[in-house]
């Protein structure tokens, strides 16, 4: 058991000050008090619940701004993903780790206290498995584990190339499993799961896998377990499933398969309207990756007509062209007011404030996408916390009402300074310990890597 003291905390949606947590040995709150400094470890920072980024492919954040050059004169998300594509060729399961251990740090150091990885890039180049069929899970998991952040591991079904189950390319060939081969791996990562850590299953999109492998798998895994899907990110998959099915993707899934909360659909770009209410109604979160959306020229999320019907929703860095909370949901909420030519969109009478709203709404998706006890702090709650830095000139003399708001709207340089992950310091002063060994390690990989670009 400790204690932990703060100038300041947001305790269930209001600040407090002199605020002191008691946490048990496994990192859970088990008691508040406010008003009264305690001798316990003292820190100096406005605390907040860290948030969850709930859509990752880790590997790509080697890539990221490696594919801003014009390749036909039709670049879209399909010429990225061949570019893409001949990346993920080249990388081992070390490489795999360096490069996932340097985004892990960057995340916590950003603020971010969990992450859910969408992990596709299970086999050997030409798709054998490795002698462990559990190679490249085990990297992502030691890299979430040297870091210290909260893992929510995704294995990917992965099986087609297109709607019907046509046969996987040659580039897809480190992606794919059979269902069985599939469960057999998720089983053997249930039991490798470690403290802060738990295991779910994605999708990786309706265009690549069966329906009757969507039902083998949801049966076979405990009912708690997270179900995370790529859907309607593109109007050619939106056009593609119609061909298939006479259906959009998400209006199929609805149809199909009864959602709720333990789903995450990541992307859900293009809905209609009937899709937008209906999807809301389920309680599924919907996982928005903004910069990554931008960046791809993806489209507009309805965020507007979402969330006026209380639809959940979660960010995640995806591609992780950026790797900043802030930035996400600034860019979610600058794209709407481009949309609308209007300001404040999304705030509420009863929540006036756009940043403190939509960050409010942020913790409560990425709690039910990773299946996590983290987005308030709480008694019964994990201690996943970040301060803001009092001193940091984009917060001096800002009235606590404005603090969220100042912390996502103004400036370039984070305040986040410390992060406390299931009750341990992971950053302090704005460093992590292992930083220096980490980005090392990824300087080296980098330089073979890169050079096999081209
Ligand atoms: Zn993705």
């Amino acid at each position: 058991m400790k204690k932990v003291n703060f100038t300041k905390a947001l305790i269930e949606g209001q600040w407090q000050d002199d605020v002191t947590l008691t946490l048990d040995d496994h990192g859970m709150i088990t008691a508040i008090t406010s008003g009264s400094p305690a001798p316990a470890d003292r820190v100096s920072g406005y605390a907040l619940p860290g948030l969850a980024n709930v859509h990752s492919h880790a590997f790509q954040r080697a890539m990221a701004g490696l594919a801003e050059y014009r390749t036909s004169n039709s670049d879209s998300f399909w010429s990225w993903r061949d570019v893409m594509y001949r990346f993920a060729q080249k990388l081992t399961p070390e490489d795999l780790a360096t490069i996932a251990a340097q985004l892990y740090l960057e995340m916590v150091t950003a603020g971010y206290t969990s992450v859910a990885e969408f992990h596709y890039l299970h086999h050997q180049p030409g798709g054998a498995p490795y002698d462990n069929p559990a190679e490249m899970s085990d990297a992502i998991v030691a890299a979430a584990t040297d870091v210290g952040l909260n893992l929510t591991h995704l294995p990917v079904l992965y099986q087609a190339s297109g709607f019907g189950g046509a046969p996987l390319s040659d580039a897809q060939a480190r992606f794919g499993h059979t269902t069985e081969a599939y469960l057999r791996l998720w089983d053997s990562l249930a039991g490798r799961m470690k403290p802060g850590q738990n295991l779910g299953v994605a999708f990786h999109s309706l265009r690549a896998v069966t329906p009757e492998a969507i039902d083998t798998v949801t049966a076979h895994v405990p009912q708690k377990a997270p179900l995370h899907i790529h859907i309607a990110e593109q109007m050619k998959e939106v056009d593609d499933c119609l061909a298939w099915s006479g259906q959009r993707p998400v209006e199929w899934l609805l149809d199909h398969h009864p959602l709720s909360s333990r789903w995450c659909l990541v992307h859900a770009t293009h809905l209609t309207s009937t899709e937008t209410t209906a999807l809301a109604n389920t309680g599924a979160v919907a996982g928005l990756c903004p910069t990554t959306e931008a960046n791809l020229g993806d489209g507009f999320f309805p965020l507007q007509e979402y969330l006026a019907q209380n639809g959940a929703i979660a960010i995640g860095s995806d591609s992780h062209i950026s790797v900043s909370p802030i930035e996400e949901i600034r860019l979610l909420d600058y794209g709407q007011r481009l949309k609308y030519q209007r300001r404040n969109l999304h705030a509420t009478p009863d929540h006036p404030h756009s940043g403190d709203w939509l960050y409010g709404q942020a913790l409560r998706g990425g709690a039910l996408a990773t299946e996590q006890k983290t987005g308030v702090l709480a008694v019964g709650q994990q201690a996943d916390i970040i301060t803001l830095d009092p001193a940091s000139p984009l917060l001096v003399g800002t009235p606590d009402r404005h603090l969220i708001d100042r912390f996502i709207f103004s400036g370039n340089r984070s305040p986040v300074k410390d992060v406390m992950v299931r009750g341990r310091w992971q950053v302090r002063d704005y460093t992590h310990p292992g930083a220096c060994e980490i980005t090392a390690r990824f300087t080296k990989t980098m330089e073979k890597l890169v050079n096999l670009l081209d």
